[in-house]
């Protein structure tokens, strides 16, 4: 059995009650694009069992973890001609963690888009 919390807004989107803009899903992982992106194409990457930081995800999820953001990093760059990606991956308050499900965030950038991130 996959951990759920139920007030927990990504638990939510993967259970399909709160929607979102799915990218690619598999058994373990969904993608789905930002709400509210920092640039055109950001997606986020989430396991979908309830693991509220990085460090509380399983070993056995690694390989599908990074077969996801190795194939979704692809899809983001072509669909949005990018020239880079970022992968960013906040935990805790304190570096900037706001929704307390673990998640991947994956950023097209452009040559001379101005962003910092
Ligand atoms: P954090 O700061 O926790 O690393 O990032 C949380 C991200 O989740 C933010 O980029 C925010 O825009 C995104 N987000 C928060 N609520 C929702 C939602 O209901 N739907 C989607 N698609 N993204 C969300
Ligand atoms: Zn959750």
């Amino acid at each position: 059995m996959r951990p759920r919390d139920k007030d927990c807004i990504f638990c939510k989107i993967v259970e399909g009650a709160i929607p979102c803009a799915r990218v690619f899903e598999t058994e373990h992982i969904l993608a789905f694009l930002d709400i509210a992106p920092v640039h055109p194409g950001h997606v986020l990457v989430v396991p979908k069992g309830h693991y509220p930081t990085l460090m509380d995800i399983p070993a056995e999820l690694g390989t599908d973890l990074a077969d996801a953001l190795s194939r979704v990093g692809r899809a983001v760059m072509e669909a949005t001609a990018a020239d880079g990606l970022n992968l960013m991956q906040n935990n805790f308050e304190a570096a900037g963690q706001l929704v307390h499900h673990a998640h991947f965030h994956l950023i097209p950038r452009h040559s001379g888009d101005g962003l910092t991130l």
